[in-house]
């Protein structure tokens, strides 16, 4: 059974000014220990027949469609605690990890490929194609590692809002009452 969600909506303009959000972290209730500025996005479902978008035209149409739609929240100083930090960080090192370690199983074996005798160019080929998906699985880790996602946060569609959805106790409890 779906759990019932509670959504927190806080005034654009109140959380692009410092000093408006509570000192306890959204997702963990700790105290924050530090402030981060980020940009949060909304989020944007584009209408339209998938099935005639197949052409490179009609999906930057698409693109330029979505980037319009997308509205844009400058947070000022929300908080983070030690866990949020830790969660993050970990996040982003693998992200790093995995993407040099891609691209060097990538280009190295590319490059030796070059110079490999006949019978060996097969496996530098697959190690390749390896280093070439991790480079891609990359990318998932590092949208792990997004403040938006992390915080559990989006702007508004008309932009006028951000959403919180299930936020901590501690971090609902300093949100002005309005905003329940
Ligand atoms: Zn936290």
């Amino acid at each position: 059974m779906r759990q019932e969600q509670r959504v927190y909506t806080l005034p654009a303009g109140s959380v692009q000014q410092p000093g408006n959000l509570p000192a306890h972290c959204a997702r963990h209730g700790r105290p924050a220990v530090k402030r981060v500025d980020f940009a949060l996005q909304s989020k944007v479902e584009i209408e339209g027949n998938r099935t005639l978008s197949g052409n490179v035209f009609s999906t930057a149409d698409r693109l330029s469609r979505r980037a319009e739609k997308v509205r844009v929240t400058h947070v000022k100083g929300w908080p983070l605690c030690r866990d949020c930090v830790r969660i993050r960080t970990v996040w982003l090192t693998i992200a790093l990890i995995m993407f040099v370690g891609g691209l060097v199983a990538f280009a190295g074996s590319l490059l030796v490929g070059i110079v490999a005798a006949e019978s060996t160019v097969q496996a530098f080929a697959g190690v390749a194609i390896g280093g070439f998906v991790v480079l891609v699985l990359s990318a998932f880790a590092l949208h792990r590692a997004g403040l938006a996602r992390l915080v559990g946060a989006a702007t508004a569609a008309d932009g006028r809002t951000v959403l919180i959805v299930n936020p901590s106790d501690a971090f609902a409890a300093e949100l002005p009452r309005r905003c329940a």
